[in-house]
């Protein structure tokens, strides 16, 4: 992510150094799913090794092994090719493939100049031997320059050093993954590069990230037309982001999404072809994941600040003064939600909701508004925000009065709508508040009803898909135990082909991904585990009990009353749609426990079923995590929306 204040000082560059480890471990981590670092071939004996190198230079790997593979048959024990009557066959083998003679001139001086200063031919006594003397002394052999002596140190004295070769080269010059702390590669010559790369890669992820990024340069990161589409790291990779960004150039719309979290809306809106110039959230996870998640946009205009104090002139900079056709807003809801402040009567009095300040954001957008001037407005938020009152120039308004109010003044005509994702095709009872603003004609006059029927002209495209079981949100998930899970895993094999996914939703989540992200499972106690093992699908606490009221006497800890917490636990049901996705998440899972397996719903499970697709990755702390799949507006709603958005400015020709 971005430095929004652009100054640089020694923190901002432990900051980027710590940023660019952190990124390398997640990429070894993805590769050691994808590659399981495999043998390349090299040797254990570091002779062996040195002589499979010079002999592997600049050839086909495959006609190298052989070479090497009959070199070794024929002439070890390594004295064989220094006798003269043996030449001839030595070459007949080395000169296959071209390049022969340089070959032959490697193999036998090393073994020469071995022998002259060893008294006998081997490296084996550099097991003896620190980091920095097996190293000088392989560089004082000929033929063996720093990338080979890297090799020997790595692969047959298993020292933590990091070889750079020229697939390694590739990936690095193309991800640009060390980009942030200052190591650039563009133009560097291979000892340039090794210097450079080398002291940021973390000593115990030498081995396999080396490996793995040479089978990664040679199955898909090709010289020629890499395999970008199906790459899974494209997420980390500046080339790709760059040809996205580019793509999305030809646009016909563009968007600002204001209290963007992690990126819901716009990812939704994008694949509805609608691009966005600008987004802003002041939680640092979200920028964070949204920078990572949505290529199409400017990595400098996520902006982690309250925008609240982001002044009039600084949005026009920021927005470059172009044309702005939508600003989104999923405004904060903590206060207006039923599950928020506004539920616990304690807190109320200390806070009342009409005072809080979180409560007012919503007026950012009209201030934002009459600085962009969009087309349109989307403000999302929970039903109850509609009806909430706040206290306002001395006098308690509902917010959605006071948003119609501002929005007439300034020329246009509002609309609002409760939109709950089950009708539209996802497997979420979600129901939340669109309050849609728009100028001149482009509002239709029933906006609930022409989105429905917009909805129903698609929906007949493919099969009849409103409101699906929470099942279909669950293929191809690996089966995991409490505590258990990895932050990249492999899919399972049932994950669905192409031609198995009927509905838009399915089309939409499931990109068949190398890996899948963030699932990892949270813990859960001896206590929780009797309630957790003994729910029936569909059924909570409350339910439980009644039916099996021992269920709670081997508790050893608190027993929860029924009347407070008839819910507290929950099994969800997988033949109906999910219960709303809340970031209460990042706090307990127990009321969204698996509906197969007896544990909580991990983070992914959690972005399934908000229609997040399978390569999109969330950063930070798994509460971070969980707050903000909660947060999100659904991507395919988003889409849906978007795409309405998009036809209603065609006909007003915009
Ligand atoms: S996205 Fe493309 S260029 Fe980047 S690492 Fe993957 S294959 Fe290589």
């Amino acid at each position: 992510m971005i430095n929004t204040k652009g100054e640089t000082g020694i923190q901002d560059i432990k900051d980027n150094t710590r940023m660019v480890r952190e990124v390398l471990c997640w990429v070894n981590e993805i590769m050691e799913k994808v590659y399981k670092t495999p043998d390349l071939g090299n040797k254990v004996d570091p002779l062996e090794e040195l002589l499979y190198l010079v002999i592997t230079q600049r050839t086909r790997i495959e006609l190298a092994r052989k070479i090497f593979e009959e070199f070794r048959k024929k002439f070890y024990p390594w004295e064989k090719v220094l006798v003269p009557a043996n030449q001839d066959n030595l070459k007949q083998i080395l000169f296959r493939g071209g390049r022969g003679n340089l070959r032959y001139k490697a193999v036998t001086e090393i073994i020469t100049e071995v022998k002259k200063r060893v008294g006998k031919i081997t490296l084996e006594f550099l097991r003896e031997y620190s980091l920095e003397e097996a190293k000088e002394f392989l560089l004082s052999l000929p033929w063996t320059g720093k990338k080979t002596a890297y090799c020997i140190l790595m692969y047959s004295l298993g020292h933590p050093v990091f070889p750079v070769d020229s697939n390694i080269m590739r990936i690095f010059k193309r991800t640009n993954i060390l980009g942030p702390a200052d190591v650039l590669l563009e133009g560097a010559d291979h000892r340039t590069a090794q210097k450079r790369v080398a002291p940021f890669i973390p000593g115990d992820i030498t081995y396999h990230l080396h490996v793995n990024l040479v089978m990664h340069g040679r199955k898909l990161c090709f010289e020629r037309n890499p395999r970008c589409n199906i790459c899974p790291i494209q997420l980390f990779c500046e080339f790709y982001r760059d040809s996205q960004y580019k793509e999305s150039l030809d646009f016909r719309l563009t968007m600002v999404d204001l209290f963007s979290g992690a990126g819901g809306i716009s990812y939704g809106f994008v694949k509805a072809g609608i691009r966005p110039i600008l987004a802003v959230d002041n939680y640092k996870p979200a920028c964070e994941t949204y920078s990572l998640n949505i290529p199409w946009i400017d990595r400098k205009k996520v902006i982690n600040r309250d925008i609240t104090g982001i002044k009039n002139e600084e949005i026009k900079k920021l927005t470059a003064h172009k044309r702005l056709d939508i600003l989104v807003a999923g405004v904060p809801c903590q206060g207006f939600s039923k599950v928020g402040l506004k539920s616990k009567p304690s807190l109320r009095k200390e806070r009342p909701p009409e005072k809080e300040q979180v409560n007012k954001l919503f007026m950012e957008v009209v201030r934002w508004t009459e600085i962009l001037k969009p087309s349109i407005i989307l403000l999302e938020n929970v039903p109850d925000m509609g009806s909430s009152k706040i206290f306002f120039k001395d006098s308690n308004v509902s917010v959605r009065e006071l948003l119609e109010k501002n929005f007439a003044r300034l020329d246009y005509s509002t609309a609002t709508v409760c939109l709950n994702s089950a009708d539209f095709g996802m497997p979420q009872v979600r129901k939340r508040l669109f309050f849609i603003a728009s100028r001149g004609k482009i509002m239709p006059r029933k906006f609930d009803e022409e989105l429905l029927k917009f909805w129903n002209e698609l929906n007949k495209v493919t099969d009849k898909e409103n409101s699906l079981p929470l099942k279909i949100a669950l293929q191809g998930i690996p089966v995991l135990n409490p505590g258990e899970g990895e932050n990249a895993i492999l899919p399972l094999d049932n994950y669905p082909d192409n031609h198995d996914l009927k509905t838009r939703y399915e089309k939409f989540v499931y990109n068949n991904p190398r890996v899948i992200f963030n699932h990892v499972v949270r813990n859960h106690n001896d206590d929780d585990m009797l309630i957790i093992s003994s729910l029936e699908k569909g059924e909570n606490y409350k339910k439980l009990v009644e039916r099996n009221p021992e269920v709670i006497m081997k508790r050893k800890r608190k027993i929860y009353s029924i009347a407070n917490f008839h819910d507290k636990f929950y099994r969800l049901n997988p033949e109906k749609p999910c219960r709303t996705i809340v970031s209460h998440l990042s706090k307990d899972g127990n009321s969204f426990i698996h509906p197969f397996e007896n544990r909580s719903i991990t983070v992914r499970e959690a972005a399934r079923v908000q229609s997040f697709p399978d390569n999109f990755m969330f950063t930070g702390s798994r509460t971070a995590q969980f707050i903000q799949v909660g947060n999100a507006v659904p991507p395919l709603l988003a889409h849906i929306v978007g795409l309405f958005f998009a036809k209603l400015l065609e006909k007003e020709g915009i």
